[in-house]
């Protein structure tokens, strides 16, 4: 098979059943996001927004000014699109994120603006609308509230899972939460196929879901600072909190044991999976979500 545009290489990841003891002689099975050509989950999004954009006409090709708070990986997704379309892009970014993802989507056309760390992304949401009031014919897309956020995976990820699986009941589906839009939309496809399936978000020690007191932790990629909205749309049976810690752990475990160069949300839905596993009956199927790669946070001392 020949491709004819990187657009093209999104999605399909493949389903890799990790060899790894598990409690309960469970199986846990992680889409391999990171293996998307802007190396993340994300990619998904950026695309379903670009093109949902310009199908409902609040995004003209060559013209439209796209603007979107981001952590990282969205902005990348969106600088992949935005570039097919001839979009220009600002990205406004809390300074606290790694500066690999900054100087990858500046690699691919966007212009970065950085927000206070301490303001988090609701810092950054409240700058990228002050900006789009002053850009003349600018949008912005608002992944924390956009249909098309969870849509992005209920249309793909959620049915790519369904079909590698075939037949086979699926016994839990472990994801983690940023805009909830993975988790939410995921989740929606699965229990749409197999109503039992026992969904389990997964946040750090730090973001608000289970209670917890609001902190700043290493994970990078989720917690959350306000329930999301897309949870409205979904059965969640269960919220882990995951230390930062346990996820580098699993990090670190991955790379050495696996093979497998993780991010480290991906470490904090790998323990989440294996803490979900002893809670489950024997032989369960536990499908798990890897959003993304190490290589973006080497600067961040991910594996010392
Ligand atoms: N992991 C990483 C590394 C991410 O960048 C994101 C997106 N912020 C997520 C997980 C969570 O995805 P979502 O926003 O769909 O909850």
């Amino acid at each position: 098979m020949i491709y004819h545009h990187v657009h093209e290489l999104i999605g399909q990841t493949p389903l890799l059943e990790l060899a790894l003891p598990t409690p309960n002689q469970s199986r846990i099975l992680a889409k391999l996001e990171f293996l998307n050509p802007g190396g993340s989950v994300k990619d998904r999004l950026g695309q379903m927004i670009i093109e949902g954009g310009i199908a409902a006409g609040d995004i003209l090709p060559g013209q439209t000014t796209i603007i979107e708070p981001t952590a990282g990986n969205t902005g990348i997704g969106l600088a992949l699109a935005a570039q097919r379309y001839h979009l220009p892009l600002k990205l406004v970014v809390p300074a606290k994120f790694s500066q690999e993802k900054q100087t990858l989507m500046r690699a691919l056309g966007a212009e970065i603006i950085n927000t206070p760390s301490a303001l988090g992304m609701t810092g950054a949401t409240k700058k990228a609308y002050e900006l789009a009031a002053q850009v003349p014919g600018s949008y912005v897309p608002n992944q924390f509230n956009n249909p098309l956020n969870p849509a992005a995976y209920q249309r793909t990820l959620g049915p790519e899972i369904l079909a590698a699986l075939g037949a086979e009941p699926i016994t839990a589906f472990v994801a983690g939460a940023g805009t909830g839009g993975t988790f939410a939309g995921t989740a929606q496809a699965l229990q749409a196929a197999q109503p039992d399936v026992y969904t389990v978000a997964v946040e750090p020690a730090g973001s608000i879901l289970n209670g917890g007191p609001a902190h700043p932790h290493r994970t990078e990629g989720i917690g959350v600072e306000q329930r999301p909205p897309f949870f409205d749309q979904v059965r969640v049976d269960q919220v882990q909190t995951i230390s930062d810690d346990a996820a580098f752990r699993e990090v670190k475990r991955a790379a050495r044991e696996l093979g497998l160069l993780i991010g480290s949300s991906s470490g904090a839905a790998l323990a989440a999976s294996l803490a979900v596993a002893e809670q489950l009956p024997a032989h369960a199927t536990i499908v798990t979500i890897f959003p993304d790669g190490s290589d973006r946070y080497l600067s961040e001392g991910i594996y010392d």
